[in-house]
């Protein structure tokens, strides 16, 4: 049942919200707020409020900057750790154009484009998330460090665990804003925490995932803590992944379990991950889409770095889970928090429903521990790798017409030239392991 705007409106005076924030994300994933009155809200759930686009990075030209924020009425809900007394609310929303017509430029409007196409075909995507991050120390001004007195390690418990606080706070706050949080560990490196959220509908999880971002930031805020979505913050230590479960249902069914099947994996399992596969060179660009990104996809940190999948093994890309019947899912692995994740559930649909439409098959999987092959043994078995930075995943992506398509011009070309603008900075620096390297030459 959906939330209706009499709900919101009832809500909002139970909860004595006095502001609202109307939330959406910009191309590179950035979480951004118009605030409004808790007056303004009846106009604002009807008609939707009209915000200065110009002024967002990678939006508009000054000449169309008028664009209108529309509230996707079930993403209603409070900020726990704001005051109770005058309480802040939120309303994540779509971007329309001054006709109503989803801004070319949006993400969220993005994902729902493929939503629609699967939905053509009968689909719909469900998708969890299980998202890595690291809690780093202040210094006394105030500023990040990479320092973390945290000396935990996988599933450690107090009280070597620091961090442990906060990220009960934050698993705390998700859950008052509706979140079913499945489940919270710290991770292998120090510092490096994870909490997992339960699946759901695909725009949902990614809604879920831009929130479950900006929360757990506040949060570690008032631990002092500062929490980060860096995919490699430390050298030689495990980096942060975003692992990102997927299946599609069919009138009510799991569309990827098939009991006859020798996995117990449907036709449409296989060619959706024949589509993953065969876009993975191209889709990293959105998946992993920073410099650091591909810091963390190299061999020895539980991170994949080549194309392939398998029933178990976890250095494949694509990993099945063992759970069948409703369970059955793939997860692929090289998707880090740094992806905007609208535009990485996106292309990864489109990637799966290219691999149905055309039947693409995922060839055979790779049991043995890709890690431990020699370079002549991987060519043997045909297993390519990811690309090794954002340069060759931007390239990919440019000659990827499906997922250009799937981006639309607008987006390709603005997350093209932020990328490219990025790669060129860091080009151009003298690193430090450059020096510590030749400055004895
Ligand atoms: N932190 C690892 C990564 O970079 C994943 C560890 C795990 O399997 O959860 O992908
Ligand atoms: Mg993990
Ligand atoms: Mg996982």
């Amino acid at each position: 049942l959906s939330i209706t705007k009499e709900d919101i409106l009832k809500k909002a005076e139970e909860l004595d919200v006095k502001f609202v924030r109307l939330q959406f994300v910009d191309i590179l994933g950035t979480i951004k707020n118009v605030a409004i009155t808790v007056d303004q809200l009846p106009t604002a759930l009807d008609d939707g409020i009209m915000f200065d686009g110009s002024s967002i990075e990678g939006f508009t030209r000054i000449q169309e900057s008028d664009m209108y924020l529309k509230p996707d009425y079930d993403t209603f809900t409070i900020f726990p750790w704001r005051p109770k007394e005058g309480a802040v609310a939120r309303l994540m929303c779509d971007i329309l154009t001054p006709d109503g017509e989803p801004f070319a430029g949006c993400p969220r409007s993005t994902l729902k484009k493929v939503m629609a196409e699967a939905k053509e075909m009968g689909f719909e995507m469900y998708a969890g998330s299980e998202p890595e991050f690291f809690l780093f120390d202040k210094d006394e001004k105030g500023e990040p460090t990479t320092i973390t007195n945290d000396k935990g390690g996988y599933f450690d418990l107090s009280p070597v665990d620091m961090g442990e606080n906060a990220r009960r706070d934050i698993v705390l706050a998700l859950e008052e804003m509706g979140f079913d949080v499945e489940a919270s560990h710290h991770e292998v490196a120090p510092g490096q925490h994870e909490i997992d959220f339960k699946y759901a509908p695909v725009l949902r999880t990614a809604d879920n995932i831009a929130t479950f971002k900006f929360v757990t930031k506040a949060v570690a805020m008032e631990h002092n803590l500062h929490a980060t979505f860096m995919p490699k913050p430390i050298f030689g230590e495990n980096g942060s992944g975003m692992h990102v479960h997927q299946s599609l249902f069919k009138d009510g069914e799991n569309a990827f379990y098939d009991p006859d099947d020798e996995l117990g994996l449907s036709e449409v399992a296989y060619h959706y991950m024949g589509g993953i596969l065969k876009h993975a060179p191209a889709l990293a660009a959105i998946t992993n889409p920073v410099i650091n990104s591909y810091k963390r996809l190299v061999p020895g940190y539980e991170a994949p770095v080549y194309i392939s999948w398998s029933g178990q093994n976890r250095s494949a890309l694509i990993r099945v889970p063992s759970a069948r019947g409703v369970g059955t899912r793939i997860e692929l692995r090289n998707p880090d928090p740094a992806a905007n994740p609208y535009l990485a559930m996106a292309v990864m649909l489109k990637a799966g429903l290219d691999g149905i439409k055309n039947k693409i098959e995922p060839g055979e999987q790779t049991i043995d521990n890709i890690y431990a092959m020699g370079e002549s043994e991987r060519q043997a078995r045909a297993i390519d790798s990811l690309p090794s930075d954002i340069l060759e995943a931007v390239n990919n992506l440019a000659e990827d017409q499906i997922l250009r398509d799937t981006l639309g011009e607008h987006i390709f070309e603005h997350f093209v030239e932020a990328k490219m603008i990025e790669w060129d900075v860091y080009r151009t620096q003298v690193h430090d392991w450059e020096l510590d390297q030749y400055l004895y030459l």
